[in-house]
């Protein structure tokens, strides 16, 4: 079997943590194929080398030079090789850096030098070959990967090395000019690779030991999820759970590939297991994670006989299309239908979409909710047994909350309820305490 490594950008942070990568990925033989993130924070406070390279390209953009964020990035990388005592000329590489992003002049390619010099640089601790996602990882003029291209162009570069380094993050559009993931999609190009190289796993190595049943920073320690569905995992993970990017799933769910998360500082934990929903089995769990978002606007609207108004939503919808902006949920009654909207979509539009609206259908009453708080409960055993949502709102009632919104979805692996924003950390803890404490 073929496992994946990628390597997140704490696990890449300095040298010591970078031996701890070789120490890992060398103590398996089916460790094969590596890919890296750029170098991330080494404490609390310390800047990633991501958001400094962002800078340097502000830099270049205002003043046309790499400026005093360009230098941090060489002390960091300079120290990194002298830490590992690696033989590679790396101030030749960082000047060449230096000239080529001066030349380029893209913000893409600016931040995709961290991932590319953190590949260089694991490539010599490995002595393994390093492959350049700017060759490999193919995006359409549509700015989203060329999936065929990317997978058949991976394989070939992939094939016949025994092991080999990949640079996570990027890649390059059909003119060959670097284009990159959004912020941590590093996680991204490691399932293309996994993908590509018909892997059996795809081991996501980070700094936490897998996915909590929900935030710490609300609940007191709470329990580890040990396996999760890609669904449940897609749920979970775009309302807030952020461990792994929600996009990653994809490339490996169409390739029945699980994926693990692991902990690079604490190797011998077991992690969390991503399986294809089809190879889940039931844990006898009814509910296997909550997470959740603040700062959601609800357009709700209500007017008789709505139900047989052919186009009605339709109608609306028009409005959201030209004004650009999408929507979370529409959570519906016979006469009511409710607009979840994330409250950033919206911009200075909402007076104006409101407008709209009223014009469009002529609702009977239209109201707007502000400041609401989504909270997702996802479980597969949800679905398989009776009473689910009843646990769930009575827990809500005794924690004196006031539910402004309820969506189920069709799956039925997933309650949302929306609450006030204040009302958001008690009603998690509430939640936590009925399913899991
Ligand atoms: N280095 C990139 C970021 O900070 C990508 C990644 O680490 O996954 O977003």
């Amino acid at each position: 079997m073929i496992k994946v490594c990628k390597f997140g950008g704490t696990s890449m942070a300095d040298g010591i943590t970078m031996l701890r990568v070789r120490k890992i990925v060398e103590s398996d033989a089916s460790r094969r194929y590596v890919v890296v993130s750029a170098p991330g924070k080494r404490f609390s406070g310390d800047v990633k080398v991501t958001d400094l390279l962002y800078e340097t390209y502000d830099n270049i953009a205002r003043r046309g030079e790499t400026g005093a964020s360009f230098e941090k990035i060489c002390e960091r990388f300079r120290g990194i090789v002298s830490e590992l005592g690696l033989p590679m000329d790396i101030d030749g590489l960082l000047e060449e850096t230096g000239k080529e992003m001066l030349a380029e002049r893209s913000a893409a390619f600016c931040a995709s030098r961290g991932e590319y010099l953190s590949g260089r640089i694991m490539a010599e601790l490995l002595s393994v070959p390093f492959i350049d996602a700017r060759d490999v990882v193919k995006f359409g003029a549509d700015g989203r990967l060329n999936g065929p291209k990317t997978y058949s162009l991976l394989a070939a570069a992939l094939k016949g090395k025994r092991r080999a380094v990949v640079a996570g993050f990027y890649g390059s559009d059909e003119a060959g000019k670097v284009v990159t993931f959004s912020r941590g999609g590093s996680d991204i190009s490691g399932a293309i690779v996994a993908r590509a190289a018909g892997a059996g796993l795809y081991e996501n190595w980070t700094d936490v030991s897998g996915f909590l049943a929900c935030d710490p920073r609300i609940v007191d320690d709470p329990v580890q999820i040990n396996t999760i569905s890609y669904k449940e995992l897609r749920e979970l993970s775009y309302m807030g759970a952020n461990v792994l990017h929600s996009e990653s799933i994809f490339p490996v769910r169409e390739a029945d590939i699980p994926i693990r998360i692991r902990n690079t500082f604490r190797p011998e934990d077991e992690g969390t297991e991503i399986v294809p929903t089809s190879r889940y089995t039931y844990s006898g769990k009814r509910v296997t994670g909550i997470a959740g978002k603040k700062d959601f606007t609800v357009i709700f609207l209500e007017k008789s006989l709505m139900n047989a108004e052919i186009g009605f939503t339709y109608k609306v919808l028009e409005v959201f299309l030209k004004h650009n902006v999408s929507f979370e949920h529409i959570p519906t009654g016979i006469d009511t239908m409710s607009f979840v909207i994330d409250g950033s979509e919206l911009g200075g539009a909402l007076d104006d979409i409101c407008e709209e609206i009223r014009e469009a259908v002529h609702p009977d009453s239209l109201r707007v909710i502000r400041e609401i708080a989504l909270i997702a409960v996802v479980g597969h055993g949800m679905a398989r047994s009776v009473g689910t949502s009843a646990r769930l709102f009575e827990a809500i009632a005794r924690a004196g909350v006031n539910v402004r919104m309820i969506d189920q979805g069709s799956s039925e692996i997933n309650i949302i309820v929306g609450v006030d924003n204040d009302c958001y950390e008690r009603t998690i803890k509430a939640v936590y305490e009925e399913f899991f404490a």
